[in-house]
């Protein structure tokens, strides 16, 4: 019999009454196939053993930081191991050391590198629903490590692959992929089936509702992954598969939001090789991603502005150290900009309808929202806007494009 992952997120075990509606979810899939239940940790346990840590002074250690963020999924997967054992079930907890989760050394952001998958199937060979913990491994010395925030999908699209699972199901608080993310846009839609790449766009522009780095796995491994809702069970939800099995290729498939952004600018710096290397290499060397650099030159063309969008969070290191290349080469100085966030169009097919992004310039600008950068890719169209006019932009351009009524 094919084996079933299911994950569930913070919010399907916030209380125990919660934990006790996921072990009725599992229950009903162990009666058929082999499962295991990948478990995240209870609300905000993640944010509060954070603050936790960083209340203690200074910037926390990152090994000691791993070893206190793995322990929230570890109290969570204990408690759905014992609701599922009060409904008569076998069930054993198991922690990333314990499923054989070997990752890189890198703490708090690891990489799975290997699965030792034998203990996971002797449990399975003897019939018990595994309840694994996600978001943690251990390095191959044994220290405990966490994958980066959200990191539970990761985990039970890796254990899916490793375990040759049938299907990864990801059960949340909405009832799959929506049109845009339905606590924003009340008239988004669940959409039935989406490509990966076009998930995956989704998923780095904003749509939270799964982790880019599962999303790659699963393509990767063509693997199914389903999103389904932990509190309507019945409910189909939406199904990922390759673009060459989809039926239908939307121009525009869905609308996003990414409200962690701010804009940097380096104003009239100097036009001469090797200038935009130093700029984004002082960047890189703090490990700050960047986005959306547009480079624009001045009338005498001897000097350009080159500016970029970067995570909120990164944008007083990346301030710091764009100050100091300023300083070295000449520039006239730098501007920050925090009021930014970053609406998103993506579609398999919206490159073969040239109207589509001059439409959506043009909706904003008709409602007075300014538009502050532009970026594409094959599949998708971002535009920067003030973070105050973010979520009505978000609501004018999934009008526009008819996504709450369109055949999905
Ligand atoms: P979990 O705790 O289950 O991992 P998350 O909070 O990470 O849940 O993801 C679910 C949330 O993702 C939803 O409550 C929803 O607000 C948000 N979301 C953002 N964009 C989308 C989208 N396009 N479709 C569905 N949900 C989305
Ligand atoms: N608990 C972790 C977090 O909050 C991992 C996850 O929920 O996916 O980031
Ligand atoms: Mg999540």
């Amino acid at each position: 019999m094919s084996l079933i992952v299911q994950k569930f997120g913070g919010t399907s075990v916030k209380s125990i009454a919660r934990i006790k509606n996921v072990a009725r979810v599992v229950e009903r899939a162990a009666a058929r196939n082999p499962v295991v239940a990948v478990v995240s940790a209870m609300g905000d346990t993640t944010d509060y053993l954070f603050k936790l840590a960083w209340q203690v002074g200074g910037k926390p250690n990152r090994r000691e930081l791993d070893a206190l963020l793995a322990t929230g999924e570890q109290i969570a997967t204990a408690l759905v191991a014992m609701a599922l054992s009060d409904r008569g079930l076998q069930a054993v907890s198991m922690t990333g050391n314990q499923l054989g989760i070997i990752t890189e050394s890198v703490h708090t952001s690891a990489r799975i590198v290997d699965i030792k998958t034998e203990r996971i199937r002797r449990y399975l060979d003897d019939g018990y629903i595994v309840v694994a913990a996600g978001f943690q491994g251990t390095t191959p010395e044994g220290d405990t490590t966490t994958l980066g925030r959200g990191g539970s999908d990761t985990t039970a699209v890796a254990l899916a692959a490793a375990l040759e699972a049938s299907i990864c199901d990801i059960y949340t608080d909405v009832s799959g992929v929506y049109t845009a993310d339905p606590n924003v846009v009340h008239t988004a839609r669940v959409l039935k089936e989406i490509s990966y790449e076009e998930m995956l766009e989704m998923a780095r522009v904003g749509a939270s509702v799964l982790h880019p780095r599962a999303v790659e796995l699963a393509r990767k491994h063509r693997l199914p992954l389903r999103v389904r809702n932990t509190f309507d069970p019945d409910h189909e939800g939406t199904v990922l598969k390759g673009a060459d099995q989809m039926e239908i290729q939307r121009p525009v498939s869905g609308v996003t939001l990414d409200r962690n952004q701010a804009r940097l600018a380096i104003l009239k710096v100097p036009d001469r090789p090797g200038v935009a290397g130093e700029v984004f290499g002082a960047l890189a060397e703090r490990r700050i991603s960047v986005d959306m650099i547009i480079q624009a030159f001045h009338e005498d063309r001897s000097v350009n502005d080159i500016t970029f969008v970067v995570k909120r969070e990164d944008l007083a290191p990346a301030k710091e150290s764009l100050t100091a290349v300023a300083a070295r080469l000449c520039a006239e100085g730098v501007l920050a900009d925090e009021d930014v966030a970053k609406v998103s169009i993506v579609g398999a097919a919206l490159m073969d309808q040239p109207g589509v992004a001059a439409s959506m310039f043009s909706a904003l600008g008709r409602a007075g929202i300014n538009i502050k950068m532009i970026s594409t890719s094959e599949i998708r169209i971002s535009c920067a806007v003030s973070d105050s006019e973010a979520e009505r932009a978000v609501r004018i351009v999934h009008d526009l494009f008819h996504l709450g009524e369109t055949d999905s």
